[in-house]
């Protein structure tokens, strides 16, 4: 049996502000669409923990036996400076900078992204859909809605129509806004907008001369505004209505409120049943963020290459260290924080290391199935991952007491503390056990010595010396081969 019919998972519904039980539109089906970055700059650590809460979340889902479609999109185009639908579109302002075409800024940034995501032990979604390759979506979706009558036209630009919306629909469903407050807070346009009122959000918007990024459509040569590729590759490849919705909570308003709000016209239903966000990461109490200069970069964390560590740390640390938080609780990321994750870490990977020489004993003397229980448990409510590390931590506790001879497991209490310490450490929690990488490098470094010394043992005419080594190492299933740009090895 599926691990989901015996785990009643029960999820925070942002829309609703109340922890639900998580049940799915389709038996054993779940869709997830996540907000993915917008590529005109590095992918900073703030952005990459809502990225990896969520990664945590789909290995869990996982991990439960659903079959998941996970979507995480990547903007590549037509994110204006602010709310207010004016200014210029990040990406071609940064192409300008750099001189570059913005579809170069998009290939580089795109790039980094991936890298920093292997790095970090990420599993790539189901489909990563661009904002580029959607336009034609796009423009279908501006017409369905100006049809319905949501959406005008001025000056080759189109408008949703939040007022006219919000007489039929509930627009602030998400964020709790009230439109009537949204109007007197909303700057005044001093009439340079096309816009009826202050508070409507661009669904296409006419490029000017300057603006490279552009495509042909009914109103003008232009581009899609901020929200309407989300509600697009959603509802292309999730269907009109789907399970979960998530991004960090800046997203909340105005870009989810939106996104519900073109859906909501186009299908008449609810698009999704499961609002998720994730709070924000602070670096020196203040949110991480490109704007304003206050943020650390994923990459340079692990080559220590900053001024804000005192030395570089693993990847697995930094995911350790996010999980250390609840996702739904500000997180702030500092060195000492980061040191302390690693010793937390360390003790961690080392008892699962010592647990795989464990031998059973005669009885147990822990509940490994209460534990167990309580594993999930905490994962089950609404992903606690750091009651989850509480947890394995008491696990820890035992298996440091088998090390010292004052506790046992039976040989069945074992294999399940071995399968489900393994699976939440490494499948869910995504953690990597460096050490073996480590290991690894040490087993290099000491053949490479070996080949060393059987140089000189060769050079002095020691063939009893050269050939001990090598037929040892071959025993040992280590293979040397002398060629002309001297000695390699394979392992077998
Ligand atoms: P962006 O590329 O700016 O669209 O951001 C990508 C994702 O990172 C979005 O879901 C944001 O909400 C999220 N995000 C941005 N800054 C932070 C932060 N400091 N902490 C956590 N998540 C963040
Ligand atoms: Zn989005």
């Amino acid at each position: 049996m599926e691990l989901y019919k015996e785990n009643q998972l029960k999820v925070y519904n942002s829309l609703t502000k109340k922890k639900e039980v998580f049940k799915t539109i389709t038996d054993g089906y779940v869709g997830m669409y996540v907000c993915g970055p917008t590529v005109y700059s590095n992918a900073h650590l703030g952005n990459v923990r809502t990225f990896m809460f969520f990664d945590v979340v789909y290995r869990y889902l996982l991990h439960l036996g659903y079959k998941v479609r996970y979507v995480r999109n990547i903007t590549d185009a037509g994110h204006l400076e602010n709310d207010a639908d004016e200014g210029e579109d990040r990406i071609a302002n940064k192409a300008r900078l750099e001189q570059i075409e913005p579809m170069e800024v998009v290939q580089r940034y795109t790039v980094d992204f991936h890298d920093v995501l292997k790095n970090y032990n990420f599993l790539p979604p189901s489909i990563e859909p661009t904002a580029t390759g959607h336009i034609v979506e796009q423009i279908e979706m501006i017409k369905e809605i100006m049809e319905k009558g949501f959406a005008y036209e001025v000056n080759g630009s189109v408008y949703f129509d939040v007022l006219a919306y919000n007489k039929k629909e509930n627009y602030g469903i998400l964020s709790g806004r009230k439109v009537e407050d949204l109007i007197h807070n909303t700057r005044s346009l001093d009439g340079q907008s096309d816009k009826k009122n202050p508070q409507d959000f661009a669904l296409w918007k006419k490029a000017d001369d300057r603006h490279i990024m552009r495509w042909p459509s009914p109103w003008s040569d232009g581009f899609p505004g901020w929200h309407l590729e989300c509600s697009v590759m959603s509802k292309k490849y999730l269907g009109e209505s789907f399970d979960i919705h998530g991004g960090g909570m800046d997203l909340k308003f105005p870009h989810h409120e939106c996104e519900i709000a073109q859906s909501k016209t186009c299908s008449g239903v609810t698009p999704v049943n499961y609002w998720m966000h994730t709070n924000m990461l602070l670096l020196n109490s203040q949110k991480m963020a490109k704007s304003t200069g206050n943020f650390i970069l994923p990459n340079e964390i692990l080559s220590g290459e900053n001024s804000i560590l005192p030395k570089p740390f693993s990847a697995s640390v930094v995911r350790f260290f996010n999980m250390q938080a609840n996702y739904r609780s500000i997180l702030d990321f500092s060195g000492d924080a980061l040191e302390a994750s690693e010793k937390g870490h360390a003790k961690l990977m080392e008892a699962l290391r010592f647990l795989e020489t464990v031998a059973p004993g005669k009885s147990s003397t822990f509940d490994v199935q209460k534990w167990r229980k309580d594993c999930y448990a905490a994962m089950n409510d609404d992903f606690n991952t750091p009651i989850l590390i509480a947890h394995l931590f008491e696990a820890v506790k035992v298996i440091n007491l088998i090390k010292e001879q004052q506790a046992s497991l039976t040989n069945d209490d074992l294999s399940a503390l071995k399968k489900t310490m393994n699976g939440f450490v490494f499948d869910v929690l995504g953690l990597m056990n460096e050490d073996s990488q480590n290991n690894s490098e040490k087993i290099t470094g000491v053949i490479e010595l070996l080949i060393k010394l059987r140089k000189e043992a060769r050079e002095n005419k020691d063939w009893a010396l050269s050939d001990q080594i090598r037929d040892e190492l071959i025993a040992l299933g280590i293979q040397l081969k002398d060629g002309r740009e001297g000695t390699t090895f394979s392992i077998h």
